[in-house]
């Protein structure tokens, strides 16, 4: 993922970090090299192998707000991904957290490669993509004793290419020869829940504690990665990789991957089988009121 904690840094600091595709070109800080967090023992992605998870019945259905509206949003070319941003409006609680979480931006990471561009991968098979939509904890909402392990709540979608066109993505498709360029910028209408798999595949998925998969690779991610893959049809993901640049238009963005980390000691958690429903405790469940209704509304 990537969180763009000091956006434009990268672009100004000689040694900026990079992906492994850059440093074969350009001098800069391979994900070996990466500085802050990046070399500690509890980061990600890491490979999630079904056989070795444990199954762990509090793990229950997420409550997803506003998820469904169609707002405009910022989407821009960060030097490292595409990155759109959400206006805070939409949330989610459920799903085992400790807390409510606010959306605050989704990104994705890609290779021309359609086996190569997951950061994470299941049973050692990588797909064509990986979607991350980011959420932050909300004040006063926590019931944490781990407290600062899970600030940060990300939502994995992986991608498979099919022969089908998805609609729901071809706004940000669309996008993409608008912000070829580091630094660019436009908006596009986009409903999240639209680019998501239907709500009743999401009951099933895996739960660990990691970190960004970028610098500063910071351990506060509670990671929630699903099985059920989002479908693109092959020429929407190439996209990606064809019309975006890392840099002034010399090398193409691809492979916005970071390598696998070491699972170490830390244990991946499995929720219900599919079907199985697990009710919501009543604090959690949302409503979708005022922050969406300023949100549809600009002035
Ligand atoms: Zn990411």
């Amino acid at each position: 993922m990537d969180t763009d904690l000091a956006p434009g840094l990268g672009l100004v600091t000689k040694s900026h970090w990079c992906y492994d595709i850059q440093a074969k070109t350009i001098k800069c800080l391979a994900p070996a090299e990466w500085g802050g967090d990046c070399q500690k023992s509890r980061q990600s992605p890491v490979d999630i192998t079904a056989s070795k998870t444990q199954l762990d019945p509090n793990l229950g259905q997420f409550s997803f707000s506003c998820y469904d509206k169609k707002l405009s949003r910022t989407v821009e070319n960060n030097g490292h991904t595409v990155k759109v941003t959400l206006g805070n409006e939409s949330r989610i609680a459920g799903g085992g957290l400790a807390g409510r979480y606010q959306a605050t931006q989704f990104h994705l990471h890609w290779s021309k490669e359609l086996d190569q561009g997951s950061e994470h991968s299941l049973n050692g098979e990588r797909f064509a993509m990986e979607m991350h939509i980011v959420h932050e904890k909300e004040k006063g909402t926590s019931s944490s004793k781990e407290e600062g392990q899970d600030k940060i709540a990300v939502l994995a979608f992986l991608v498979k290419a099919g022969d089908q066109k998805n609609e729901a993505f071809q706004p940000l498709v669309n996008a993409l020869s608008s912000i070829s360029l580091p630094g660019m910028n436009t908006t596009v209408e986009i409903s999240l829940k639209d680019l998501l798999p239907e709500e009743g595949k999401l009951r099933h998925y895996y739960r660990y504690f990691g970190s960004l998969t970028t610098p500063t690779c910071d351990e506060t991610v509670v990671w929630t990665v699903f099985p059920e893959p989002i479908q693109l049809h092959r020429e929407q993901i190439l996209a990606f990789s064809e019309q975006l640049y890392y840099d002034n238009g010399k090398l193409k963005m691809t492979d916005n991957v970071r390598p696998l980390q070491d699972l170490g000691k830390r244990s991946v958690f499995r929720s219900g089988s599919p079907g199985q429903l697990v009710p919501l405790p009543l604090p959690t469940l949302l409503v979708c009121v005022l922050s969406c209704l300023m949100a549809g509304f600009p002035w």
